[in-house]
């Protein structure tokens, strides 16, 4: 039989192809679902730069994206 037939029979598994669950962590927020952005901040009359969260537009603020994507 060649292996591209070849099924787990005996272990009785019920897997399903990869790609009907799999998903990948965003590569722009990392799977936070916001991604930090650097803004002006002024603190004490000094002007500094501060982290906000901002949505990510990458992912819908979901975190993850569907499927096997690799980074581009
Ligand atoms: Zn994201």
């Amino acid at each position: 039989m060649p292996p591209a037939e070849r099924n787990d029979g005996d272990t009785g598994s019920t897997a399903e192809p990869v790609d009907a669950k799999a998903h990948t962590l965003c590569h722009h927020c990392g799977g936070f679902g916001a991604a930090p952005a650097p803004v002006l901040a002024v603190v004490g009359g000094v002007g500094r730069t501060a982290t906000a969260s901002r949505a990510c537009g990458l992912c819908d603020d979901v975190g993850r994206l569907p499927g096997i994507v690799p980074p581009l």
